[in-house]
Parts: structure tokens; C-alpha cells; sequence
């Protein structure tokens, strides 16, 4: 949020940043969407919505973006509730995390915004997480990029897209990470500043209305300045030095608490899944052995903030490890002293598979699935132990259940693929697999799936024909893609 490097950038491009422009500019240049050429002032949605792929696109393709079905939705679900009541709430915010310790998140073009795994892990309470979200969310309310795009030149949408991509990018190449950073400070020049402060102080008041209307604690705006100096264990401490030194933050943090004094005091308890979710992601960092070290010490010295949280982390620390007995002592100390949670169901259910109680797996799914249907984990869970065992049809009619409320899931559809393919049907095999690739947003594998799908020998006249026209669709749509509108 307090980082905006895309923002800050666009304006003083200095030499390393040239440099990265330039490459990745090279590199995008033939999968930058062309945009519709109105004279406005402004992106039309669907320009907005051809950047929003893209950028998708580079999300999906990214090794260090987290890819597990419960932190997705614990954050979309937040995201969708902050998102209640704004000018935008119609538009479909999508919401991604990235592994990366340094405390961050950013909105981008499209509608795109991406938190940092060190800054959900600095979150003290969910209020102040919203907080971040909330900030970011009113950026694009307000349409701070598309309006900084504006001001200047209309093609330089394809410098920021360029950096946006440049940034995703180079988390997974250290040289270039360092040259992105190493940029980002040296163009942090007080010349941009002025224009900076001004969005994000409009970003931090919408941002504490969108809090309080969410019914969160808006006093977590404050606190997280504090927070993001402080770091902790999993966090790299401190905003990067640019911000440090920045008067910005003195001034935003007195026009903040200005407004703070409009509002009530509110207490405000956290649900239990902001701590799993803290701890899923805990427990897959670091090396097997350092991260259950790390653990066990917290523990041992009750240094943590929420216990079922940190015990949460160091069950799912041993299961990564092997040590099945290990993580269902665990997972039965906090039984002991939390209610059922449908976190807490899906890990029990995956330490009795590893117990060898399938069984008693399979049932727990179930029951899961019955109390909390939206829970899709436990549909992943079942799907793939159906597939696994060779249950196949249960796998397909269970899967076909679920397309029907969720059309878009990437993750039902690669399950469906697998479960066809175990059945020995080519065609439906590859149709499904496309539509995994569609929905994450990569049309030219998509469409090389199909052109499979079409000449598979085992389709019957209906299927065939279903599967030319979704070709034929999803070419034109390329098409559309690369021409503009
Ligand atoms: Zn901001």
C-alpha cells in the first residue's frame, strides 16, 4: 500500500529503470492487449477488463503467487465485504497474494490487487489487514492510475502495465529483483512526491470510510503504521528506505488520526480463519526443519498472538515434513479449545489420509461439505481421493455439482480433466483441461487444448460440436484481444 512503486515510478523513469523497461517491455510487447482508440479521458470498462486478463495472466503464471483454495477465498471473501457499498462494488476485484516477506500490497490497472505474504503475516488483527485492503481498494475507486495514465501521454498505459509485469516478474529472479528495488529507491526523488501525497491521502479517508462501513476497527489504520515499522519474525521490518525517509508519513498518519476522531471507539473480535490463514501460510516458509523450530519456540514461550493460530502454523509444519503423529497431537490440542471450523475440518481430514483412515476421511468431507457448502477445499479434497481410488464417476457427477455454482474455478475443471482422463475420454480430458487454462486467464493454451479436443477419436456429434464452437469463441476473443475494440 505505503509503497505504490508503480506509481511512484511512472514519473521519474532513471537509467536502471529504463533498463528493466525496456526488458520487459521487449518481452511483453507482443502480449500487450491493444486498447479501444476513444479519445477519453479515461479507460473504458472494457479496456480495463483487457488489462485485468493480463495482468491475471502474469499472476497465474507466477511460481511465488500463493495457490491454495482457503487463503484465496478468506481474502476475496474480505476483499468482497470491503468492497460492499463503493462505486465499485459491481466490478469484479480480483485478489492475490505473493510470497514475498517485505510488507507491501498494491493495486494495479484492471482492478487487480496483491498483498504480500509479509504483510498479511504483520497484520496484528484483521482490522488492520482490511485497513490495507480498504487503502488499496480506494485507489482504484477513485481511479488514481487510470487518472495519472491520463494526465500524460494515453500509450504510456504500456509503460505501467510494463512495470507491473516487470515487478511480478522479477520475484522469481533474484538480479532482477535487486535492480527493481535498487530503482524503485533511486527514483524516489522528491519530485514526484506532491502528486503521491495527494492520492494517498484520498486513499487513506476513503479508505477509513470503507473500514467503518465494513464494521471493522478503523483506529487499525493507525495501528498498522506502527506494525509496518515494527515488522516481526516473518516480516521484513521497516518500509523500504524511500518511505522511511519520506515526510509523507507523518503527514498521513496526523491526517489520518484527524479523521479517526470522527468515530467511535469499536472492539472488535477476529474470526478464527484470519489466524489459520496466518498460519497456512506460516507453516510453508523457510526450509521443513527451521520453520517447526521457529514454531516449537513460539510456542514453548507463548510468544504469539493467537494460540490455535501458531499451533494451526505447526501442524501443517509437520505434515510438510512427514511427522503425522506430531501434527495429530497437534491438531488435537486445539480441538480441545476451539470450536469446529471448516479450517480446522479440511486439516483433520488430511492427517487422516496420511493416517490411512480414508474411511474416516471420506466421512469428515462429507460432513464437512454438508455443513459448510461453500468450503471448496473439501470438494478438491474429495475429488482427488475419488480420482485417486478410482471412483471416477462419483469424482465426475461430485465435480459437475459443484461447475454449476462455481463456472469459473480453474481447479474444478483440471480435477474433471484428470477424473477423464483416468475414465480413458480424450475429448472431454483436453475440453476440460482448456478450461482450466481459460480461466486462468492463458486463451493460447486454451485454444491448443481445444484444437486437441476437436480431434479426439471418442467425442459424440453433441460434444464435438460443443467443443468447435467454444474453439471458435475463444479464437474470435483472441482476436478481439490483439486488434482493440
Ligand atoms: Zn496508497
Amino acid at each position: 500500500m505505503f509503497r505504490h512503486t508503480i506509481l511512484t515510478i511512472i514519473k521519474t523513469m532513471k537509467k536502471l529503470l529504463l533498463l528493466i523497461y525496456f526488458f520487459s517491455v521487449s518481452l511483453m510487447a507482443n502480449e500487450l492487449p491493444e486498447l479501444g482508440s476513444s479519445s477519453d479521458t479515461i479507460f473504458s470498462s472494457a479496456d480495463e477488463d483487457k488489462i485485468s486478463k493480463q495482468i491475471l495472466y502474469q499472476v497465474n503464471k507466477n511460481p511465488l503467487v500463493v495457490n491454495d483454495i482457503e487463503v484465496d477465498d478468506y481474502l476475496g471473501n474480505l476483499g468482497r465485504r470491503l468492497l460492499t457499498g463503493t462505486s465499485i462494488a459491481s466490478r469484479d476485484i480480483k485478489f492475490f497474494i505473493l510470497n514475498d516477506s517485505t510488507i507491501n500490497a498494491f493495486a494495479t490497472l484492471g482492478g487487480v490487487i496483491g498483498v504480500h505474504t509479509g504483510l498479511f503475516l504483520a497484520a496484528n488483527s484483521e482490522s488492520e489487514l482490511a485497513s490495507v485492503l480498504g487503502h488499496e481498494i480506494a485507489h482504484i475507486s477513485q481511479k488514481h492510475l487510470p487518472r495519472i495514465i491520463a494526465k500524460q501521454k494515453r500509450d504510456s498505459y504500456k509503460t505501467t502495465l510494463a512495470l507491473a509485469f516487470a515487478l511480478l516478474v522479477s520475484r522469481s529472479n533474484p538480479d532482477l529483483a535487486a535492480a527493481t528495488s535498487t530503482a524503485a529507491n533511486a527514483s524516489a526523488v522528491q519530485n514526484t512526491l506532491d502528486f503521491t501525497r495527494k492520492h494517498e491521502q484520498e486513499a487513506d479517508r476513503e479508505g477509513i470510510k470503507i473500514l467503518d462501513r465494513a464494521g471493522f476497527d478503523v483506529r487499525a489504520s493507525i495501528d498498522f503504521f506502527k506494525t509496518m515499522q515494527k515488522g516481526n519474525q516473518f516480516s521484513q521490518g521497516a518500509a523500504p528506505a524511500f518511505l522511511r525517509t519520506h515526510p509523507i508519513t507523518s503527514d498521513r498518519i496526523s491526517d489520518i488520526q484527524n479523521r479517526l476522531s470522527e468515530y467511535p471507539y469499536k472492539q472488535r473480535m477476529d474470526s478464527d480463519n484470519f489466524y489459520y490463514v496466518k498460519g497456512k501460510i506460516k507453516a510453508f516458509l523457510e526450509q521443513k526443519k527451521t520453520i517447526i523450530k521457529i514454531l516449537e519456540t513460539n510456542i514453548k514461550n507463548k510468544s504469539y498472538i493467537n494460540e490455535a493460530g501458531e499451533r494451526f502454523a505447526l501442524t501443517y509444519a509437520y505434515l510438510r515434513s512427514n511427522m503425522i503423529i506430531k501434527a495429530r497431537n497437534e491438531l488435537e490440542n486445539i480441538k480441545k479449545k476451539k470450536t469446529p471450523n471448516p479450517m480446522l475440518l479440511n486439516l483433520e481430514a488430511i492427517i487422516l489420509i496420511q493416517e490411512g483412515r480414508i474411511t474416516e476421511a471420506t466421512k469428515l468431507y462429507k460432513k464437512g461439505l454438508s455443513s459448510f457448502p461453500s468450503h471448496r477445499a473439501f470438494v478438491y479434497g474429495l475429488a482427488e481421493h475419488y480420482i485417486r481410488s478410482s471412483n471416477t464417476t462419483v469424482a465426475i457427477d461430485l465435480l459437475n455439482d459443484y461447475l454449476l455454482i462455481y463456472p469459473e474455478d480453474p481447479n474444478l475443471y483440471e480435477l474433471m480433466s484428470k477424473a477423464q482422463a483416468k475414465e480413458g475420454k480424450v475429448l472431454l480430458q483436453h475440453e476440460n483441461l482448456a478450461e482450466a487454462f481459460y480461466y486462468r486467464y492463458n486463451i493460447k493454451d486454451a485454444i491448443t487444448l481445444l484444437d486437441l479436443a476437436v480431434r479426439a477419436k471418442d467425442g459424440n456429434f453433441y460434444e464435438k460440436s460443443r467443443v468447435e464452437s467454444r474453439l471458435k469463441e475463444l479464437q474470435k476473443e483472441l482476436e478481439l484481444f490483439r486488434k482493440g475494440l
